[in-house]
């Protein structure tokens, strides 16, 4: 079995630890336990790494589809072969089950070997102009990316975070949530390995509005790159915007799943039941709110009760575990804050509400109805393993309150009409709307949400498109 590894920080090439640097305890959610010590990165640190990363982002531009190609395949084919290594410290450090930390690790893979593709797609364009005279468009590495990456997916958060730039030719600084620093820098040591030069991807920790602030206040970094909450994202892109530095945002989102009475209800439960607690319910788009038609209202929630009550809690690397930890102490609490004040409101409780034993942050699988609209939960991102459930009269009540809230990321539909899953579609305010599906993403289609919950994709073509910038050149 691997054992946790040593931490550090690296920084043009060099693992940097010691040195009288002020340290973080990583900590085991399953057991609440110590695990490691992470050193924190001092302002000296951050400065080096911003001159390192200008003169990786001077050689990284220059480099070839060819070579861009093959460090990503080649960090792919290693992440493959260390998948079984890579997945036991994310289930270590995060508490998810090991099944699913060995499809982050599968979802990397995936979407390295897809940018490699997309590297000799990244083409301009020639306009008509009359003879003698030419007009190119041409798209160009960004520059610098500041990247930072959060906690619930410690192993496919550092992943899309450097992939897109390295594939768009830029270097990188990549601040993962310091909870989690074993999985980013071992995604990071896979690029190294195959033969990305060390000045191009760089890692950091710290503390993370100081690392921010940072960072952000150099001119070296063109570009930041936040996956996390949207207090955190409106904080940061205000620091952005002061050096008018490009910005893809990731930010919160609040499910909506609308389920309609011709709707295959026995399929909508099976694939809600799994998405709402995979990783515990911290995932950004989890199905939270769900929306039922009245005629159907009765029979989805006792289905969803009695399936939430089978999910077999337990530490992430015991076989057969279902559901692992939260990922830290904050996100029990948020739960007993956010189930009780609506509870105190009038929600019926109908399983879970409450912490499993008294080590580690686990939390029973949650379900709560007849949630009034101003119950905190309703407006506020649980990021946890609790399912809202709601009767409604009928379409158009039911769209009203999916797209309520400032958020807008995934959104979910089950219904059998045809028609009306293209009304769907088209009013449903989200990034990504899964319609008798809950399988949203792939490494070629583009992730992101729209109103609070961000701006930008990551994955797809458009991933590596947001790390480029377009230059029109005219030649008379
Ligand atoms: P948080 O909002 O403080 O942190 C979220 C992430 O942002 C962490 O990884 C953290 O290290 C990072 N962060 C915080 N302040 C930062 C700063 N100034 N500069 C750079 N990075 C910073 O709190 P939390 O308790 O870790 O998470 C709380 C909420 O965040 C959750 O309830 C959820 O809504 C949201 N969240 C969203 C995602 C997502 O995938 N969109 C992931 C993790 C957390």
């Amino acid at each position: 079995m691997a054992e946790y590894p040593a931490l550090y920080l690296l920084i043009d090439g060099e693992r940097v630890t010691g040195g009288g640097r002020r340290t973080f305890s990583v900590v085991n959610p399953a057991s609440g336990e110590a695990i490691g010590a992470l050193p924190l990165a001092e302002a000296a640190d951050l400065d080096r790494a911003l001159e390192v990363a200008a003169k990786g982002f001077r050689i990284w531009r220059k480099s070839t589809p060819q070579e861009r190609a093959a460090v990503l395949q080649g960090a792919a084919r290693l992440m493959a072969e260390r998948q079984e290594q890579l997945a036991r410290i994310a289930t270590m450090e995060q508490g998810k089950p090991l099944a699913e930390s060995r499809l982050e690790v599968m979802m990397n893979v995936g979407l390295f070997n897809f940018y490699a593709g997309e590297v000799f797609r990244l083409y301009g364009r020639e306009l008509v102009r009359p003879e003698g005279t030419r007009s190119t468009v041409r798209h160009e590495p960004v520059g610098p990316v500041a990247a930072f990456a959060p906690w619930n997916f410690p192993l496919g958060n550092p992943g899309r975070k450097l992939g897109a730039p390295i594939a768009a030719g830029c270097s990188v600084i990549l601040k993962a949530a310091e909870e989690t620093p074993a999985s980013a820098l071992g995604v990071l040591q896979c690029l190294l390995d195959a033969g990305l030069p060390k000045e191009v991807a760089q890692a950091v920790f710290g503390v993370p509005d100081e690392v921010s602030r940072h960072l952000l206040a150099s001119p070296v970094i063109r570009k930041l790159s936040f996956t996390g909450s949207t207090v955190v994202g409106k904080h940061l892109a205000k620091l952005a915007a002061e050096d008018m530095k490009r910005t893809t945002m990731e930010l919160g989102g609040h499910g909506p799943v609308l389920v309609f009475g011709d709707a295959d209800i026995d399929k909508a439960l099976e694939t809600a039941v799994f998405g709402k607690y995979r990783n515990a319910g911290q995932v950004c788009v989890s199905p939270t709110r769900f929306i039922v038609e009245e005629t159907v209202f009765e029979r989805f929630r006792d289905g969803f009760v009695e399936r939430a009550k089978a999910v077999k809690v337990g530490d992430g690397l015991a076989d057969g575990t279902r559901m692992g930890p939260m990922a830290n102490p904050r996100r029990p609490e948020a739960m007993d804050r956010l189930i009780g004040d609506a509870k105190a409101k009038g929600a019926v409780l109908h399983t879970g509400g409450e912490r499993i034993g008294n080590q580690g942050f686990f939390y029973a699988p949650s379900v709560l109805s007849e949630v009034p609209l101003e119950a905190d939960i309703m407006n506020e991102e649980p990021f946890g393993p609790v399912a809202l459930i709601n009767p409604y009269k009928g379409e158009g009540e039911m769209i009203a309150e999916a797209n309520r809230l400032p958020y807008g990321l995934a959104a979910y539909a089950w219904t059998g009409d045809y028609q009306r899953q293209r009304r769907l579609a088209a009013e449903i305010e989200a990034g990504m709307v899964g319609i008798n599906s809950h399988m949203i993403g792939g490494a070629d289609s583009p992730f992101g949400g729209v109103k609070w919950s961000g701006h930008g994709s990551e994955d797809g073509p458009e991933g590596v498109m947001a790390c480029l910038v377009t230059k029109a050149v005219h030649e008379g």
